[in-house]
């Protein structure tokens, strides 16, 4: 595929999206080395036993030390936490990324410890599993999926340009935008509708009718799809929602009131506007087929594990 294109990158926290960066790396022959670290002793141990990074470091500043890119692959509530402990090492002229969900946050968390000499582009890839953890990574996991990066003002081209050569490498579609707009598109496409889900499912464990064993026995394929994306990593999703509060809420306002009138469609008997609504929104269920995003097989194509996420 492409050749390298850094010659050591360092990633930061080992979970499914590190791992599966690494793996993709690999697959593309797309850096010399990479150096890896995770907080615990276990997630290391683990790494180091699966060949997950050409090594694996016990602290995070001799990961990042000499590195050309460093990847922020830890839940979003902590980057700027690791990004103030791994700044007096980071070598002039790197870049510093991320591959959080949420992007205005990050950036103001990231930017007070950001050195002169290194540039920070913030980046997404939308795409994932329920799975996390360091044994839960693929190589495959971004190929035709899109990543998203903010290029700030003052970077250099060179140092955008060079991280999309990376994902490009890895599979993935890139695109840019600006934070806010990030935020607001990942609150439609993916925030609110996990919150959905989480509450669906709540929803569904709360009702005693219906027995648990019931639930799980008859469960058909929208609320099986439901508690997949339920089953989504907490710390990872509590930490979406505390830092894109506002474009979720946002978002989530108008979901009540698209509601509240179907609601009303379904107790006054308007028949036209459910139906109506409902070929409306097959339109937008092509449309994601159409963009190669998912699969028209019935069933959505069960045995694929990818779902966009994050
Ligand atoms: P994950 O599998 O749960 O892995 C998270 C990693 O971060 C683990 O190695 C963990 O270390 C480390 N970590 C957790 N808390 C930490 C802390 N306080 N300080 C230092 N390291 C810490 O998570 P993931 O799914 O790869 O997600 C990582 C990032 O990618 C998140 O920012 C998320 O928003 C973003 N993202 C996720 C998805 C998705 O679908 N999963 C998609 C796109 C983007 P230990 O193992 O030692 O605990």
């Amino acid at each position: 595929m492409s050749g390298v294109i850094y010659d050591r990158v360092a990633l930061i926290g080992l979970g499914l999206i590190a791992s599966s960066m690494f793996w993709a790396i690999k697959r593309g022959g797309l850096a010399g080395e990479v150096t890896g670290y995770a907080r615990s002793a276990d997630t290391r141990d683990t790494a180091r036993r699966i060949g997950l990074c050409d090594r694996v470091c016990d602290s995070v500043t001799e990961a990042v030390e000499g590195a050309d890119l460093v990847v922020l692959c830890v839940p979003v509530g902590v980057m700027g936490a690791v990004m103030e402990q791994i700044a007096p090492v980071l070598k002039p002229g790197a870049t510093v990324t991320d591959v959080g969900s949420v992007k205005r946050d990050v950036i103001a968390q990231v930017m007070p410890h950001l050195p002169e000499a290194v540039h920070f582009v913030p980046g997404h890839p939308l795409a994932g599993t329920e799975h996390s953890g360091p044994e839960s990574g693929f190589a495959e996991l971004y190929d035709n999926r899109y990543t998203l990066l903010i290029p700030m003002e003052g970077v250099p081209r060179d140092a955008v340009d060079r991280l999309r050569a990376l994902w490009e490498g890895m599979g993935a579609n890139v695109e840019e935008m600006d934070a806010d707009h990030h935020d607001l598109v990942l609150a439609v496409t993916s925030h609110a509708p996990h919150l959905i889900a989480y509450t669906m499912v709540g929803v569904a464990d709360d009702l005693r009718r219906v027995t648990d064993s019931e639930v799980i026995k008859y469960s058909a394929a929208g609320f099986r799809d439901f508690t997949r994306i339920a089953a989504s990593d907490p710390t990872m999703w509590r930490d979406v929602f505390l830092t894109n509060k506002e474009a979720t809420l946002e978002i989530l306002g108008r979901f009540t009131e698209e509601l509240f009138a179907l609601q009303r469609a379904i107790r006054t008997g308007d028949g036209d506007h459910l139906h109506d609504y409902f070929t409306r929104t097959r339109a937008i269920r092509r449309g994601i087929i159409d963009a190669g995003q998912d699969t028209a097989a019935p069933n959505f194509g069960r045995g694929q594990t990818q779902k966009a996420t994050g």
